[in-house]
């Protein structure tokens, strides 16, 4: 058995918490376990906590447009969340559950070893970039021990304030670049595709 699923199936006995009680299925994680990019996202919502599986609602789609956008599905990334399960009624993580499922998230990494970790909006944004403002740092990288930091917008916000999609479009954008030179590799000169906004 690989080393993610002997994780996994740690997480699913994992009691830490009180919403450990009220989740329907735990959502470890999933992807590609030997890609170069690990996107962490918040936690599951309903659709998420119903499936097991990360951004599978709303949020997820349009996830899988952005992803699109620089040529890439979601079976070529791996995608993960802050905390594995789903807060009631999708309230903000708590600080005790972010602490409670921080373990979790480093195993991942530790097995993965991506070359770039995108955090996806302010929580996953906080494990990395302490202190910072997700509206200053978006799309904004930092570097450490050889690993690309890059910071996102949720993609839930984008689609709750027309305003931002841009911007996260444009983040996005910005990612086949940055993994080429987290890779050393010369960027090849191919354009990324345009999302269509009306097929999200
Ligand atoms: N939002 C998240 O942060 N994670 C999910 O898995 C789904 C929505």
């Amino acid at each position: 058995m690989s080393a993610l699923s002997e994780l996994y199936k740690e997480i699913a006995l994992c009691q830490q918490c009180e919403i450990a009680k009220s989740r329907t299925k735990v959502v470890p994680g999933e992807g590609a376990k030997d890609t170069d990019i690990l996107f962490i996202g918040e936690a599951p919502g309903w659709h998420e906590d119903q499936q097991g599986r990360p951004f599978v609602g709303p949020a997820g789609l349009y996830l899988d447009e952005l992803l699109a956008s620089i040529n890439l599905k979601r079976e070529q990334v791996y995608i993960a969340n802050v905390i594995k399960c789903r807060p009631l009624g999708n309230r903000d993580p708590l600080p005790v559950e972010i602490q409670n499922c921080r373990n979790w998230l480093k195993r991942q990494i530790e097995i993965i070893q991506p070359k770039m970790i995108v955090t996806l909006g302010r929580y996953s944004m906080a494990m990395f970039f302490p202190g910072k403002s997700i509206s200053k740092i978006h799309g904004t990288t930092q570097k450490r021990d050889n690993v690309i930091y890059y910071a996102m917008y949720h993609p839930a916000a984008a689609l709750h304030q027309q305003s931002l999609r841009r911007t996260i479009e444009e983040d996005m954008l910005k990612i086949p670049s940055l993994l080429a030179q987290a890779k050393g590799i010369p960027e090849t000169k191919e354009q990324p595709k345009q999302l269509n906004m009306f097929e999200i």
